[in-house]
C-alpha cells in the first residue's frame, strides 16, 4: 500500500466534519494538486471523547462515498505503541509508531557493538549530496547515536511486526515518529536512525523527527525559521541518500507533526519540497474542532451561547485541562479575557478572537490555545454540543473547509 507523494493528516475530534474536510482536498485537486487525506485520532483523544478507532474509519469511508472521492485516503492510528495498537489494527491502514518514550534508553551492549561495527564504514568525513557541508563522524559518534536511538527503533520493529502479523505485509502504511521527545534529532542522527530502521526491516514510508523550535498546539511556530529551513532541507537530503544506501522504500518522506498552524514555516517547507521534488506528510488541522467553535459563534443564538460556555468552563478548569498538554502549550494567563467580558461579546468578536488570523487585532493566541485543549468541556455538554453541530453545520462546514484549504493545503502544497 503506497502513500502518495503529498498527504496531510487531519483530525476531527467529534467526527462531524469529514465531508467539510474532504471538500478542501477536492478543491486542491481541482487546482491540479493531489493531496491524500489521512484522518488521524490518537488514543488519548478517543478516550476523552469516548470514541473508538472504527468510528474514524466509518467517518472517512462515509465522507469519501458522499463526495465520490476516488483517490486514496487513509485512517491513521496516531501515536500508537505496543500497549494500545490492538484496538486500531482493523480500522486503520496507516500506523504512526510512537517510540519517543524509548529514545535516550540504551539497547543492550551487544546490539550497540554490532551496530557500530556495521556502520563504522561511515566514520570519517560523511558527505551527503545536498547537505551543503560535511560531517566528522567517529565510531564514538555512531555509538552515541546508537545508545540514544537503537532501542527506540527496535521497539518500532516490534510494533511493526505485531501489525504485520495481523494485516499482512503491504496492507498498511508505516510511519515512525520520534517527535514527542525533549530534544530535536539532527540530520546526522536521522541518517543512522534510518540505518537502524532498515536493519529492523521496517518499510517506513514516513518518518517524523522532532524538529528544532517549539510546535505548540494550534498556534504558530516559535523558533528560528532559518535554522528550521536548513535542518529541514538537510533532512530531505539525508532521506534521499539513506533510501539508496539502506534500501528503504523509495517514497520514504518526512512527516511534520505540526501541532497545527505553523504558518511561518509553511513557506520554506513548500520551497524545499518543490526544490527537491520530494513528498511530504504534514499532520495539521487538529484545529478543526476550533473551527466548529468559530462556526457556532458565527451562527449566533444558541451557537454563540455554547461557544461562550465552552470558554468559561475551560477557564474555570484551567489546570486540569492544560496539565496533560503542558509541554506543547504556552498560555499567558493574564492575557485571557474575563468570563464577564466574554459573555458580552457578539459573534464577530468571539470568532475574531479565536480564529488564527495574526493580522487581526482581536486574535488572541492564549484564548485560542485554552479552547484548543478544552475539548473535554464540549464532550461534557453532550447532546447540546452534538445537536448544535447539526443545526449550525453549514456555517461550521464553511469554516472547516476554508481553514484546511486556505491556511494549510494552499501554502504548504501549492504555494
Ligand atoms: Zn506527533
Amino acid at each position: 500500500m503506497n502513500l502518495p507523494k503529498y498527504s496531510m493528516g487531519i483530525g476531527d475530534r467529534f467526527a462531524h466534519q469529514g465531508t467539510a474536510q474532504l471538500n478542501a482536498f477536492i478543491k486542491a485537486k481541482a487546482k491540479g494538486v493531489d493531496v491524500a487525506p489521512v484522518w488521524n485520532k490518537s488514543n488519548r483523544e478517543h478516550q476523552i471523547i469516548h470514541t473508538f478507532p472504527p468510528d474514524v474509519r466509518k467517518e472517512a469511508d462515509s465522507a469519501a462515498k458522499i463526495l465520490a472521492w476516488k483517490s486514496p485516503y487513509f485512517v491513521d492510528a496516531d501515536h500508537i505503541n505496543l500497549k494500545n495498537v490492538e484496538a486500531f489494527i482493523h480500522a486503520s491502514d496507516f500506523f504512526t509508531l510512537d517510540v519517543a518514550d524509548f529514545t535516550g534508553k540504551s539497547a543492550d551492549e551487544e546490539s550497540i557493538k554490532a551496530f557500530v561495527s556495521k556502520y563504522s564504514s561511515y566514520a570519517g568525513k560523511l558527505s551527503i549530496p545536498g547537505m551543503g557541508e560535511t560531517f566528522d563522524i567517529h565510531n564514538e559518534t555512531i555509538m552515541k547515536i546508537a545508545r540514544k536511538y537503537l532501542l527506540a527503533v527496535k521497539e518500532a520493529g516490534k510494533i511493526y511486526r505485531q501489525i504485520e502479523s495481523v494485516k499482512g505485509k503491504d496492507h498498511f502504511v508505516t510511519e515512525v515518529s520520534m517527535d514527542e521527545t525533549d530534544s530535536p534529532q539532527t540530520p546526522v542522527e536521522l541518517f543512522f536512525i534510518l540505518g537502524a530502521m532498515a536493519d529492523e526491516k521496517i518499510p517506513a514510508q514516513t518518518i517524523a523527527p522532532k524538529f528544532t523550535g517549539r510546535f505548540n498546539k494550534g498556534v504558530d511556530y516559535v523558533g528560528d525559521v532559518a535554522k528550521f529551513e536548513k535542518e529541514f532541507n538537510q533532512d530531505i537530503a539525508v532521506i534521499a541518500y539513506a533510501v539508496k544506501a539502506f534500501g528503504l522504500p523509495a517514497n520514504l518522506k518526512l512527516s511534520v507533526h505540526s501541532g497545527s498552524d505553523k504558518f511561518s514555516i509553511y513557506k520554506c517547507i513548500n520551497k524545499a519540497i518543490k526544490k527537491h521534488n520530494t513528498g511530504l506528510h504534514i499532520k495539521t488541522a487538529g484545529t478543526t474542532w476550533l473551527e466548529e467553535v468559530i462556526g457556532l459563534a458565527e451562527g449566533g443564538g444558541e451557537g454563540l451561547e455554547i461557544a461562550k460556555q465552552i470558554y468559561v468552563n475551560a477557564l474555570g478548569r484551567f489546570d486540569e485541562l492544560c496539565g496533560p498538554y503542558a509541554t506543547v502549550i504556552d498560555i499567558k494567563k493574564d492575557k485571557l479575557p474575563a468570563p464577564e467580558e466574554v459573555m458580552k461579546w457578539n459573534s464577530a468578536k468571539f470568532a475574531a478572537t479565536l480564529r488564527h488570523d495574526q493580522k487581526c487585532k482581536d486574535y488572541n493566541p492564549n484564548f485560542r490555545q485554552l479552547i484548543h485543549v478544552g475539548y473535554k468541556v464540549a464532550v461534557e455538554l453532550g447532546p447540546r454540543y452534538y445537536n448544535a453541530l447539526i443545526v449550525y453545520s453549514a456555517v461550521i462546514g464553511k469554516n472547516v473547509e476554508e481553514n484546511i484549504y486556505e491556511r494549510h493545503i494552499r501554502p504548504v502544497f501549492i504555494g
